[in-house]
């Protein structure tokens, strides 16, 4: 990797603090959340390697950052055993169901909207501070609460492994990256 493209990679976490600190100047920039889900699986399917990850994921630019030191331990056993990947590529994919049905149930008015962060699907916390208040639909505010709440919860995951064994180690249960690596195997195996 050339120096340039390191320092791009090195400097893309602001991106990542960015999104979370749009989310006070208006909660429905959390959607933008959709593009981090998209854009990997884009790049994936029209150059058939990790792109993304290779070279412009801001969440692995942050680990990279705040991972930093030079005790690293082992991985751990639920690493390695692959038990946490699997619960990961669960917690997504429902994590994903619940926002597409939640959303379309509030959209109509069948369930409240929750307009406030939940950590980890079960943790209700507070709205956030509005700089700009903006009239939206109900499903919307609920949808990019929704975005906002799966994207800090998977950020603290990533930053607290990070501190505790190796920056990267996120990387190996990042549904993301466990859905590239699926596609890979399947169209390697199909030539
Ligand atoms: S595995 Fe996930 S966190 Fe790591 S570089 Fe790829 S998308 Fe980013």
């Amino acid at each position: 990797m050339s120096t340039k493209r390191s320092g791009l990679v090195a400097g893309l976490f602001f991106l990542t603090l960015t999104y979370f600190a749009l989310g006070f100047v208006s909660i429905l920039t959390a959607n933008l959340a959709l593009l981090c889900m998209t854009i990997p699986f884009i790049l994936l399917a029209k150059a058939k390697k990790k792109v993304w990850c290779q070279h412009y994921c801001p969440r692995a630019s942050l680990i990279d950052q705040v991972g930093k030191k030079h005790d690293w331990r082992k991985n751990p056993a639920f690493i390695t055993n692959g038990k946490l990947k699997s619960f990961m590529l669960w917690y997504f994919g429902l994590n994903l169901l619940f926002i597409t049905g939640s959303t379309i149930q509030v959209a109509l008015h069948r369930m409240e909207a929750m307009a406030y962060i939940r950590l980890f699907i079960a943790f209700p916390l507070f709205p956030l501070p509005q700089v700009i208040s903006i009239e939206a639909p109900a499903f919307l505010m609920h949808l990019s609460y929704r975005f906002y709440s799966m994207m800090l919860s998977t950020t603290i995951i990533a930053v607290v492994l990070s501190r505790i064994y190796r920056p990267r180690i996120w990387c190996a249960v990042c549904p993301v990256g466990t859905l590239s690596n699926k596609y890979l195997n399947l169209t390697h195996a199909k030539e």
